[in-house]
């Protein structure tokens, strides 16, 4: 081992210190009820992307469990070798099914389905446009990938057309990259106006739905929500959210499938998720594609928690409140914390300098009378910080 390399560490862990970045791992446990146990302290959550609370449905534990004792507890291998067991087809048709596309691929999670088709489907004679707020998956794929990369500005659709008609004439193909819902704002992608640029510009649109699959659109995702219907290249998603499960997929024509299948590393130099995960996949989406009114129920609950703090009409299931400082998120964080709701102050570097935030995530399993309290308490923020409404 070199000799100082603790003394490099703790270095770069001091830089993290003073920037009061640190982050430690506290023991969670998650009951049903939206409750979560940390420090031996009981809190409601809102903190959760279990968006309809089924990772605790009896049903989805029950055919998690069936699978692990008919097929074991790993895949053993990765899909292309030995460990593409038969839940995976079953999976990946039904989600296509869902969708309304040829087909779909199922990958170890949505971070590894975003590092592994960005640099897939691009080489070097092409142009890609990412919305500047893309989560780190996608910026990492965009550091894999070898095409020219451009970032527009958050939602900025004139900043968007200036950069291609400056470029996209030189360029073989050309991609835009964006979400469905941006995950730490809850805001929507301007799809339509987008996709009405793709056919102007030839672009192909690849979006990112990790928040908006099981709950918007029907639980299609977001884009059925928009007439008419904006055609993508690649709808990615993730089983961890709504669908209570792990793993990322990818839905899209039969070409693209295939190409992924042989060119994402990610995909293919990692072993195939366990068929518990699967099992409880399947379940979770039937039970989605089903239950209208479980899906609707997290966008009730931030409607809800918006008209009583008076902010905007939520986008989405996430809800953001900017306190800009990073003092004045964690203090808020604190106070809530205090009076028994956990809810994250989100701070540099995952969120951009000055735009600290509360962030909220609302899900099925919350009652109302906790989100009246909860909103009391943060119209005492607001008040107390005299914070302006963003959005
Ligand atoms: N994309 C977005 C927009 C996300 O928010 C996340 C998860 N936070 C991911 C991709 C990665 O998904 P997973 O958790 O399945 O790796």
């Amino acid at each position: 081992m070199n000799i100082d390399i603790n003394n490099f560490y703790k270095s770069k862990l001091k830089k993290i210190i003073e920037l009061d970045q640190k982050r430690d791992m506290i023991d969670s446990f998650r009951s049903t009820e939206s409750i979560i146990i940390r420090n031996k302290k009981k809190l409601v959550s809102f903190c959760c992307n279990d968006y309809l609370g089924l990772t605790q449905d009896n049903r989805v534990i029950k055919a998690s469990i069936n699978a692990t004792k008919k097929y074991g507890t790993g895949a053993g291998a990765s899909r292309l070798i030995s460990g593409n067991h038969e839940l995976f087809k079953k999976l990946e048709k039904k989600i296509a099914i869902f969708k309304g596309e040829e087909s779909a691929c199922i990958f170890g999670s949505g971070f590894l389905a975003n590092i592994g088709i960005i640099p897939a489907i691009s080489s070097k004679n092409d142009l890609i446009l990412y919305d500047e707020l893309s989560h780190a998956s996608t910026n990492l794929g965009l550091k894999l990938s070898h095409a020219r990369i451009y970032k527009f500005r958050h939602n900025n659709i004139l900043h968007l057309k200036t950069i291609l008609k400056k470029y996209r004439k030189n360029y073989k193909n050309c991609f835009l990259l964006t979400e469905g819902v941006f995950s730490m704002d809850g805001d929507r992608s301007k799809l339509k106006e987008i996709s009405s640029l793709s056919k102007q510009y030839n672009f192909s649109i690849v979006l990112d739905d990790a928040h908006g699959f099981g709950i918007l659109g029907n639980g299609r995702g977001s884009q059925y929500e928009i007439k008419p219907f904006p055609k993508t290249l690649i709808q990615m998603g993730t089983l961890s959210k709504a669908v209570g499960s792990y793993g990322g997929f990818i839905a899209g024509s039969k070409i693209i499938t295939n190409l992924i299948y042989n060119k994402a590393r990610s995909l293919i130099y990692t072993t195939g998720l366990p068929p518990s995960t699967i099992a409880a996949s399947i379940k979770s989406i039937e039970i989605i594609s089903k239950d209208a009114k479980l899906r609707e129920k997290p966008l009730k609950k931030a409607i809800l928690f918006c008209k009583l703090t008076n902010l905007p009409k939520p986008e989405s299931c996430i809800v953001s409140i900017i306190l800009k400082k990073e003092e004045l998120a964690i203090k808020a964080s604190n106070f809530l914390e205090k009076n028994g709701f956990y809810v994250g102050a989100i701070r540099p570097p995952t969120v951009p300098k000055n735009t600290s935030r509360l962030r909220f995530t609302f899900t099925a399993m919350q009652r109302d009378k906790d989100i009246i309290k909860l909103a009391n308490l943060v119209n005492e923020i607001i008040q107390n910080n005299k914070i302006e409404k963003n959005k």
